[in-house]
């Protein structure tokens, strides 16, 4: 898999710092799964032209980066502060779970 350009791995790093301070949630505490969330982000930047979230399998990643839905911060960000990929997390280091909606398939994996 190609390193993408520092250039973008820098424009990513900066978003989701201000985006955290924003939102009120955390980096991970193991600086390394940023480090690879960031980088898949800045790679779909440079596949599709938008940080499509690097978590999710895609069938066609052009057709989903036109939707938007998972572009970063995505759409399960904005409505519930939950990051699966644990780029977001609590201050303890853990998936922020508290707002998600009650039928959410994630309280059941996380055993809510
Ligand atoms: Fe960004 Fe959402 Fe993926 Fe987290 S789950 S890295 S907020 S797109």
């Amino acid at each position: 898999m190609d390193q993408p350009s520092e250039k973008n791995i820098m424009k990513m790093r900066n978003f989701v710092e201000k985006f955290a301070a924003k939102s009120g949630t955390y980096l991970h505490p193991d600086r390394t799964v940023t480090d690879v969330v960031v980088e898949g982000l800045a790679r779909h930047i440079e596949e599709v032209g938008k940080p499509l979230c690097p978590c999710n399998f895609y069938p066609d990643k052009q057709a989903e980066a036109k939707l938007r839905r998972w572009i970063c911060a995505c759409d399960e960000m904005q409505a519930y502060k939950y990051c699966h990929c644990l780029l977001f997390v609590r201050e303890d280091g853990l998936s922020m779970t508290e707002y998600l909606p009650d039928d959410h398939e994630c309280r059941q994996i996380y055993g809510l």
